[in-house]
């Protein structure tokens, strides 16, 4: 067993993404999903740019960081390319330099959030592209709107100009058994539907599943999944 926190190598990590993409077209086809509709999006945090650069060397392009000084500290001494998407709770003091490196952010998790991002995003000449976070699992832990506060806000949220709405974005209670999310990433996306239909706007995206999970969330139309330790290991 490797040891948490140990780094990979190139011939280990192009061996997880080939298994990764695998179980992702495997789950696709069970559940009639056209080849390519879901987005692997590659989860960086905790490891240190060297990894990143394996990764880059396997081909990706695309890196999840939870932390917007973490990804401050990587984004410099890696190829000006790559883009990131900030997947961790954004403070307020903080967006500014997000968005910044970030193209896409999938913690947006309230009204005044947004609201911030909008006129921030106006000023620096930015549109980013964002999700909406949901607490499905209505933790007090977790960040996200309530599906209630969702459901009220949505019409001042789809009035917003400076951003471009992807979606919905949930991290889901973890539970041992995978199938046991199944109902949170159901959840989400009937949720979703629920608003396109109040609103007639279009909300394609559903950024949800993890490595513990991603398999579930495929099947129960996922749009983009984030995953990292089945990629890189565990983080230590
Ligand atoms: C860490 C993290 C992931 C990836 O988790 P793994 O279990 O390592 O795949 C995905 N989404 C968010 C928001 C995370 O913080």
């Amino acid at each position: 067993m490797v040891k948490p926190g140990a780094m990979v190598d190139l011939g280990t990590l192009r061996e997880n993404l080939e298994a990764v993409r695998g179980r992702m077209a495997a789950a696709g086809a069970r559940a009639g999903r056209k080849p390519g509709e879901v987005q692997l999006l590659t989860v960086s945090k905790t490891w240190p740019a060297a990894v990143l650069e394996l990764a880059v060397q396997a081909g990706i392009e695309s890196f999840g960081e939870n932390r917007v000084q973490e990804m401050e500290e990587k984004a410099p001494v890696l190829p000006g390319h790559l883009e990131w998407h900030l997947i961790g709770p954004l403070q307020k003091n903080k967006v500014r330099r997000a968005m910044a490196l970030a193209g896409t952010i999938h913690s947006v998790d309230s009204l005044e959030l947004a609201l911030r991002v909008d006129r921030i995003a106006g000023e620096e000449g930015r549109h980013p592209k964002v999700y909406w976070q949901v607490n499905v699992g209505d933790e007090t832990t977790k960040a996200g709107f309530s599906e209630e506060s969702l459901r009220g806000s949505v019409e001042d949220l789809m009035a917003l100009r400076n951003q471009e709405v992807l979606g919905l974005m949930a991290i889901p209670p973890f539970v041992p058994d995978p199938e046991e999310a199944r109902r949170f990433f159901v959840r989400l996306r009937e949720l979703r539907d629920d608003l396109e239909q109040k609103t007639g706007r279009r909300l394609p995206g559903l950024s949800m599943g993890m490595s513990h999970d991603f398999e579930v969330a495929i099947e129960e139309g996922a749009t983009v999944v984030r995953v990292g330790s089945a990629l890189f290991g565990e983080r230590g």
